[in-house]
């Protein structure tokens, strides 16, 4: 069976204080052991944050470059998130790819160098509300996948997150049937590009809008194997989510 796999996305939000308070209640909660859960602050709170994490939990950086250092202004390397306590990267968001303009190339390329580096990538792909609606979904997530895999030959330490960007921060979440049928598409495309044991083995988890009140419907889908969750995640309601398959 594939773990359950919880991330929060704290996106550039918080402060030490407000940090304090998510994490400390965190840590008082009752969470399923079944599930592999991961915090992503802002870099500039990873060491703090991670300092204060009970260690079942690990965290994420939210965005990382693909060499390990050089004349890169304003950038951050695997190495130096490896080095402040995270085990995870997020690669390829939608607000990367489509508030700071990241390609399909680009992402890829960030993928393979966090892998090759030592860092879990949380891989993030989904299709804009105008290619749902005009019949592209599959082509958009797809062609998304197909760069990746291409640079990638180790699944291991991957996750895919499937992030529809007009449930992202809207209120209005894919419905389970939604979210299931995008999920089996991807594994049936890894299946016959990439191979058997990835399709089967390889985290496919769903982000937009999941809630206290939605997780547990969402967590019913034999495809959807997690959630990866931004407003929802600095709130309390975090737990729930977390415990969805109970
Ligand atoms: P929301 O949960 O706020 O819709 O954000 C989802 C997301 O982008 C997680 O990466």
């Amino acid at each position: 069976g594939r773990k359950f796999f919880v991330g929060g996305n704290w996106k550039m939000n918080g402060n030490k204080d407000e940090i304090k308070k998510i994490v400390d209640g965190l840590n008082g909660a009752a969470l399923n052991d079944n599930t592999d859960i991961v915090v992503s602050p802002p870099a500039c709170y990873l060491e703090y944050t991670k300092g204060l994490l009970s260690p079942k939990i690990s965290t994420a950086g939210q965005n990382c470059y693909k060499v390990a250092k050089g004349a890169f202004t304003g950038d951050l390397s695997p190495q130096m998130l490896i080095d402040v306590g995270a085990d995870w990267v997020i690669i390829g968001h939608s607000e990367r790819r489509n508030v700071f303009g990241e390609g399909d190339e680009l992402i890829a390329e960030k993928t393979a160098f966090a892998l090759e580096s030592g860092l879990g990538v949380i891989a993030c792909i989904g299709e804009k509300l105008e290619e749902r609606e005009s019949g592209k979904t599959e082509e958009v997530v797809f062609q998304q996948t197909k760069a990746i895999a291409a640079k990638v030959s180790n699944w291991d330490k991957v996750v895919l997150a499937y992030e529809p960007v007009w449930a992202i921060g809207t209120g209005k979440t894919a419905t389970p049937q939604q979210a299931q049928d995008v999920h089996a598409q991807l594994r049936k495309w890894l299946k016959e590009n990439v191979s058997e044991s990835v399709a089967n083995s390889l985290r496919i988890i769903y982000g937009g809008s999941v809630t206290g009140g939605n997780c547990k419907e969402l967590a019913q889908s034999g495809d959807i194997d997690g959630f990866l969750v931004g407003g929802a995640s600095l709130k309390p309601e975090f737990v729930e989510i977390i415990n969805a398959r109970g």
